[in-house]
């Protein structure tokens, strides 16, 4: 036993055999890339060296056999086990995959702590109706929305009041920001810190921009044109997650551009997605109240009032008109 351990030791300082946590960020011909855990935490200088050099850590891995024989997948975001095999050339192998938080199919993406929901404020117009349903999407996987309203330099200021007033209500975080002019990154950025971060919105938001904004060394290509003539990143299947200097994981490829709702969702339900009704919702006369004729409702009353925004209550009965209708469906 003293001596199984002794060797145990030997082995872990020639650097081999010794065992690591890490994310796996791509997944690639029949190989994992893994990112050792510290390294997605870059909080001084030294270590975000390393990180932006980052090769040396993020180890190419292959499966033990007994987990090519389970019936698992392996995807982005998964926190793995590996054993390292050779120090030098950046080879492990993954020994043991643990439980997964969420996972989402569009990226293909797991444990996933937040989705950038980006829209813009003008070219396109913001199409709320989108907004809302993404919201309840994101909630409904677990993840927690960011509201991200950019080309803030192409209105007057003062123009993104309204929807900041409507969408602060419910708690979650809004940046109004302008990738042209770099206004709002880097306090966005803040937010990306050390988590694993997905973006979603309509195409021409400028979701490529942002990610170039966030990190020049991401280049990815913007604007509808060169879009639909590259073969690049937008075109690919596998998803990567890449690494940010202030520590965190994003998402290359946007999701979320899809607007359908969670199958499974009841009408009832529908409101726990609704943060800013909730408070209302827990006064109406009826728990089971769906806030469209019934008695003594808070939530029509506050929105009679002025308090909760008339268009996002508008958007929510067409929402929950449709869930119902999904219900007799399925
Ligand atoms: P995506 O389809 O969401 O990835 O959007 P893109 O990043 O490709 O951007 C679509 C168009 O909007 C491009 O022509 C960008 O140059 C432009 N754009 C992106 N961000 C801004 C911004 O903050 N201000 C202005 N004026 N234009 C922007």
């Amino acid at each position: 036993m003293v001596r199984r351990n002794m060797e145990r030791v030997m082995q872990r300082d020639r650097g081999h055999g010794a065992s690591f946590k890490g994310i796996i960020v791509k997944g690639y011909s029949g190989f994992y890339y893994v990112l050792e855990e510290n390294i997605k935490k870059a909080e001084n200088t030294k270590e975000k060296e390393l990180h932006e050099g980052a090769n040396s850590k993020i180890w190419e891995c292959s499966l033990r056999g007994k987990l090519r024989l389970k019936k698992q997948t392996f995807l982005p975001g998964d926190v793995v086990i590996c054993i390292k095999a050779d120090e030098a050339k950046g080879k492990a192998v993954i020994e043991e995959v643990l439980p997964r938080r969420n996972e989402l199919i569009r990226p293909a993406v797991a444990n996933v702590d937040q989705v950038v929901i980006v829209l813009a404020l003008v070219k396109p117009e913001p199409d709320l109706q989108f907004l809302d349903r993404v919201m309840i999407m994101a909630l409904y996987h677990g993840v927690k929305p960011i509201l991200c309203f950019n080309k803030a330099d192409l209105v007057p200021s003062g123009q993104a009041t309204a929807l900041l007033d409507i969408y602060e209500k419910t708690g979650f975080a809004v940046a109004v920001i302008s990738t042209v002019k770099d206004w709002g990154i880097s306090e966005l950025k803040e937010k990306l810190r050390d988590k694993i971060s997905v973006l979603g919105g309509p195409s021409g938001v400028g979701k490529s921009s942002l990610m170039n904004a966030l990190e020049a060394k991401f280049s990815l290509q913007t604007g509808e044109v060169s879009k639909k003539t590259s073969r690049g990143r937008h075109t690919t299947r596998h998803v990567e997650l890449l690494p940010l200097s202030c520590g965190g994981l994003l998402a290359d490829t946007p999701g979320f551009s899809r607007l359908y709702l969670p199958q499974e969702l009841k009408r009832e339900e529908l409101i726990k997605y609704y943060p800013d009704f909730l408070p209302y919702h827990a006064s109406c006369k009826f728990n089971t109240c769906l806030h469209r004729g019934e008695p003594e409702c808070c939530v029509r009353e506050a929105v009679e009032k002025g308090v909760l925004d008339q268009g996002r209550y508008k958007r929510y009965v067409e929402i929950l008109t449709e869930v119902i209708a999904q219900e007799r469906r399925y």
